[in-house]
């Protein structure tokens, strides 16, 4: 099985200005696209030749594992923003977000903080447990939830590559241009 590059849902400027299309280029263009074709060579004799990307995160590990999870993240990131995106959830998922952070602000403040005190690079996530509560999850290099058996509802890429170019090291300012991108009817979906 050949792994593809699954199509941006906007274009490459549509983000701006609060992420560039250079960073796009870049960001998708060339970082997504090399873990995807990394992935692509070296899978070819492993067990995990013929396996979803999903199997890949749940079961690999080594270079297979780093590869398939970047590219399953970065395609589930770009999916959790648009340019029509911002605002606030609505219904079942505002209600567990209230019921489990308090309030929406005190959410984004804590998904805020997770983010900018991240070190190194990673992901920033909220999450939904088996039991159905909400967690806020920050995740080192290429680890990811499902791993653990929760269900991402929403990523953050806090790997310099995401903001640098726009921001250089102002993590706040680009965690207020992504609050201003999320796909609220996208993590609605997914929850
Ligand atoms: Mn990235």
């Amino acid at each position: 099985m050949t792994h593809t590059l699954p199509k941006l849902p906007y274009s490459p400027e549509a983000l701006e200005p609060h992420i560039s299309k250079k960073t796009i280029e870049y960001h998708y263009g060339k970082h997504h696209m090399t873990y995807l074709k990394k992935l692509n060579d070296m899978i070819p004799g492993t067990p995990y030749e013929e396996a979803s990307l999903e199997d890949i995160i749940r079961k690999a590990d080594g270079g297979v594992f780093n590869n398939g999870a970047q590219v399953w993240n970065h395609t589930f990131y770009w999916e959790s923003l648009s340019p029509d995106g911002g605002g606030e959830p609505t219904g079942e998922l505002l209600e567990a977000i209230e019921k489990d952070f308090g309030s929406f602000d005190k959410f984004k403040e804590e998904f805020t903080t997770a983010s900018t005190t991240l070190f190194g690079s990673g992901w920033t996530w909220l999450v939904k447990n088996p039991d159905g509560s909400l967690e806020i999850m920050k995740t080192s290099n290429a680890d990811n939830p499902m791993r653990q058996g929760k269900t991402p509802l929403l990523t953050c890429d806090m790997w310099e590559h995401a903001f640098y170019l726009d921001y250089q090291n102002r993590k706040p300012e680009y965690l207020a241009a992504f609050w201003k991108l999320v796909d609220w009817n996208r993590v609605e979906d997914r929850f």
